[in-house]
């Protein structure tokens, strides 16, 4: 149960790091976020609800998105130095040592009240962040964790290759020790917000002898090092969000190790199971702007009243508040097996629930959301049409989703192999 403990005073700039309360911690965000609120009305969700162009499923920067980059930056240093940007993080890297459920209280009240998309941050805080703090030297996360929550720097995923996506495990890309360094050589793609990003948390082989799993080690890169080129790839959405990154002889220090030698697959766990938990997140597909603005246009297209729209209507809100709610479920709650798949889960429900968000806009607009009139919240809503089906494959597929919850979570039989084909 959240504490309701009101004896810190939440004014109090010199007590930034003594244990709050839920309550009183609201107050404190509320209140700070309120007054910074009127820098950001030109981002945020004031102005956004008065463009038709965006409502995106996946990260998408397009036009314009130097100006959203540059906003969310600035509105990410504004919290961390308020003490509110990593509320659950450690002291000494620039947390509170407060409970996620302080995190989330933050992540509420700027989506409440309207603040702009921090998505292309997502990467960095959500994926990269949590293997470094629980993995890392103390001396890299001190230098790497706060520079990461204030946005000074960005952060990427070098984790997917061209072979290897599903089957992680099988990454090629080499690191070889000379020294105190490590040469790294290879291809990734998919590198979501690579062309923005300062670092890379890269998934390499170290041992090609050894196991496929036990042979990977993490590293941190400098994506601005020699021999690291990215080249931005094109999505069916128009946007340009995610990118080839070619590693060619790239020096990396020892020092940026993430985890032990061989301990990579590990490491990597850490980052996919918070990557797969936060989407469900007000930075997510499913954010409250997005449900702001689809119960927006059902109410213009009468669309309640339409006996064909209507069961549609109710299977999207289901969709959305099962989501919810499982994202709410305090830690610790969930039921044995499935605690350790949680993030799965969630995954899955997030998806079902953009599935039907996106069914449902599709289904009242008709060719309204493909062909731009010029109408608000008409073509608006194509980005997210065309983009919720990413949505089934970022962050580990459907299928792999379901193989882990049904083999880990609930404790299934793996499916038979096919059987070897013989020589006639
Ligand atoms: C929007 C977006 C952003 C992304 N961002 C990043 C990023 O920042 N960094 C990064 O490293 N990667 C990123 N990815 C890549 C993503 O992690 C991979 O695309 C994903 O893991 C699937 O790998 P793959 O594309 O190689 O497909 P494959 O692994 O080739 O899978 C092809 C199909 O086969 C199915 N399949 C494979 N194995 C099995 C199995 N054992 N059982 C049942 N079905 C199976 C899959 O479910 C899928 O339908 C991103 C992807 C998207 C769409």
């Amino acid at each position: 149960m959240p504490s309701t403990d009101d004896s810190t005073d939440p004014t109090d700039p010199t007590d930034s790091t003594g244990p709050v309360g839920v309550d009183a911690f609201r107050a404190e965000a509320e209140r700070f976020l309120r007054s910074i609120a009127g820098e950001f009305a030109d981002a945020g969700l004031a102005e956004r609800r008065r463009s038709s162009d965006r409502i995106a499923a996946v990260e998408e920067l397009g036009e314009g998105y130097e100006h959203q980059v540059k906003r969310a930056r600035e509105l990410q240093a504004r919290l961390f130095d308020a003490g509110l940007a990593w509320p659950s993080g450690p002291a000494d890297c620039g947390g509170r040592g407060l409970g996620r459920e302080h995190d989330r209280v933050v992540d509420d009240l700027l989506g409440e009240l309207g603040f702009p998309s921090r998505e292309m941050l997502f990467v960095g805080l959500h994926i990269v962040a949590p293997a470094l703090d629980a993995h890392g030297t103390t001396e890299l996360r001190r230098r790497i964790l706060p520079a990461l929550y204030r946005a000074d720097i960005i952060g990427c995923q070098l984790f997917s290759e061209p072979g290897a996506g599903s089957d992680l495990a099988g990454v090629t890309t080499r690191a070889v020790r000379d020294g105190d360094d490590w040469i790294l050589s290879g291809q990734k793609v998919w590198t979501s917000m690579g062309h923005l990003a300062d670092v890379g948390e890269a998934l390499v082989r170290t041992d090609p002898s050894a196991a496929k799993h036990g042979g990977l080690t993490m590293f941190l890169v400098d994506m601005r090092a020699p021999g690291v080129t990215v080249r931005p790839i094109r999505q069916m959405t128009g946007g340009s969000a995610f990118n080839e990154v070619f590693l060619d002889g790239v020096r990396v220090p020892d020092a940026h190790r993430v985890g032990g030698v061989g301990e990579g697959w590990r490491v990597a766990g850490t980052s996919l199971g918070s990557e797969r938990e936060t989407m469900t997140g007000d930075d997510g597909p499913v954010s409250p702007y997005v449900l702001e603005r689809l119960v927006a246009l059902a109410e213009r297209l009468k669309a309640a009243a339409d006996p064909v729209h209507r069961p549609q209507i109710a299977r999207t809100v289901a969709a959305v508040t099962a989501m919810r709610a499982a994202a709410e479920l305090p830690d610790g709650s969930w039921g044995h097996g499935l605690a350790p798949v949680s993030g799965s889960v969630l995954k899955m429900l997030m998806t079902r629930a953009v599935d039907e968000i996106a069914a449902l806009a599709a289904e009242v607009l008709g060719e309204d959301a493909f062909t731009d009139a010029g109408e608000p919240d008409t073509y608006a809503w194509s980005e997210f049409v065309l983009g919720a089906p990413a949505l089934h494959i970022a962050g580990g597929t459907d299928e792999i989703q379901l193989n882990i919850i049904a083999q880990r979570g609930l404790g299934l039989p793996r499916p038979p192999r096919p059987a070897a084909t013989r020589p006639a």
